[in-house]
């Protein structure tokens, strides 16, 4: 597969592949995992506000059921395409089951802009996606979540749109929600919290101070700006961080609290008073031990690996690094630690929000953390001990460990003899 033609569903079904073969399962486990059970496409037309109207395409992709309910985010983006979904899809399935959690993976999308979008429109949209999914979602079956440009105002409309169809206050439905509606305590922070306690993990096994640590994080949203303030937190030096408009970088340290603020005056992070605009590629090629990709798939390619200086790469975002750049940084001694784990701090508050859901008992911020904390640290260093006692990367150790939980899963059910027919 060249680099050019990068595609992360073929990508995805590489890493499959290459799990069943080293842990020596059936074949027909990875004929079963290499695609969604179920994948739809829907069209959802909207009211604009100038009385026009415009129809977007949506998809919903629930790729393995076995362990448990589907579950995973929905994302609007302009770019967003099918193979991007079913591949969101499949990586959900692998890190539910790295957790250890009982779900299998989702991913839902709209193809839209949401920053063209008035307010209103954006609700019209937000209801009319989940209307358009009402009879193949729900908490027993297909659980969405936030994901890239999509936050708790619209979950809190999808979840009201959908509670009218079911005549009750389905709130189990859909996580990432307000508060108010039963959301959990800690959600937002949570993907990356995640990825800092498992990088602050990695650092400890690996002998290194985590303070004074230089850390460039890629992509200033959700994820990344909680990884940036945690880690900082932590006592490391954030140096640089980035968004889809431009950059900041300061060799000095910059406060990510902040350059977060100054994002959320003026859009980016890009113009944070004391600090330069370097480019995407300059950015994840500075000198820094450790690297947060937190923005979209495909950003460490075989052009920017070798550039790299980070000894430690958390990736919070999904998919950040290409095939071709893992073998690169493995090459190199880099610990990558792969996106189905450290990315997996936002599904794992999830799974609690759901369960507070269903129980109507709510836990507090403290209890959340320390459990989310708990979680994360066991499954790095189970991934961590296989990779250092196989002589495999923690991608690897990873998958192998998923994808034997969700075969384990299928052999019992019967699915691997065809009863899943
Ligand atoms: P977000 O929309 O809050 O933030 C994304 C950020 O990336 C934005 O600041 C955007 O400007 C920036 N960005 C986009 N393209 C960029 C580029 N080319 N270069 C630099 N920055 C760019 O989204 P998020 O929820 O923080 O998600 C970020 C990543 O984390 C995604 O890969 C997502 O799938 C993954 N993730 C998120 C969650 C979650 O709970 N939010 C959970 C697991 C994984």
């Amino acid at each position: 597969m060249s680099e050019k033609t990068l595609n992360p569903f073929e990508i995805c079904q590489s890493q499959i592949k290459d799990a069943v073969e080293a842990l020596g399962l059936e074949p027909a486990v990875y004929e079963i995992l290499k695609q969604p059970l179920r994948f739809f496409q829907v069209s959802i037309p909207v009211v604009m506000d100038d009385g026009s109207v415009r129809v977007f395409t949506g998809f919903r992709s629930q790729h393995n059921d076995a362990i448990g309910p589907t579950k995973g985010g929905l994302r609007f983006h302009p770019d967003v395409y099918p193979d991007e979904v079913r591949a969101l899809s499949m990586w959900m399935t692998f890190k539910c089951a790295v957790l250890g959690l009982p779900f299998g993976g989702a991913k839902g999308a709209v193809i839209c802009n949401p920053k063209e979008l008035s307010e209103r429109e954006l609700e019209r949209l937000s209801r009319g996606y989940i209307q358009e999914i009402s009879q193949i979602v729900g908490p027993e079956k297909d659980i969405p979540a936030p994901d890239v440009y999509t936050n708790p105002q619209i979950m809190a409309w999808m979840v009201d749109e959908f509670s009218k169809y079911r005549d009750y206050n389905a709130f189990g439905l859909i996580t990432g929600k307000p508060i108010i509606l039963g959301g959990s305590a800690g959600r937002n922070e949570a993907t990356g919290r995640g990825c800092v306690v498992v990088v602050a993990e990695a650092a400890r096994r690996l002998g290194m101070d985590i303070k004074g640590a230089r850390v460039v994080v890629q992509g200033f949203g959700n994820a990344g700006s909680v990884a940036g303030k945690l880690i900082h937190d932590l006592g490391a030096k954030v140096i640089a961080v980035n968004d889809s408009r431009g950059a900041a970088y300061s060799p000095q340290g910059l406060d990510p609290v902040a350059v977060l603020e100054h994002k959320q005056k003026t859009g980016s992070v890009k113009g944070f008073p004391g600090s330069e605009d370097i480019s995407n590629e300059d950015l994840l090629q500075l000198d820094c031990e450790i690297l947060i990709p937190a923005a979209l798939e495909n950003q460490l390619t075989a052009a920017i690996a070798p550039g790299v200086k980070a000894k430690i790469i958390g990736e919070a975002a999904n998919g950040p690094t290409t095939p071709e750049a893992d073998q690169i940084l493995f090459e190199k001694g880099c610990v990558v630690i792969p996106d189905i784990l450290a990315s997996a701090g936002g599904v794992t508050v999830s799974y609690f929000e759901w369960v507070q859901n269903l129980m109507n008992y709510y836990w507090t911020e403290e209890e959340v953390n320390v459990k989310l904390e708990q979680m994360m640290k066991r499954s790095f260093n189970n991934i961590f001990d296989m990779h250092q006692a196989k002589k495999v990367p923690l991608r690897k150790a990873a998958y192998m460990v998923a994808v034997q939980r969700v075969a384990e899963a299928m052999k019992v059910r019967g699915w691997l003899n065809g009863c899943r027919q």
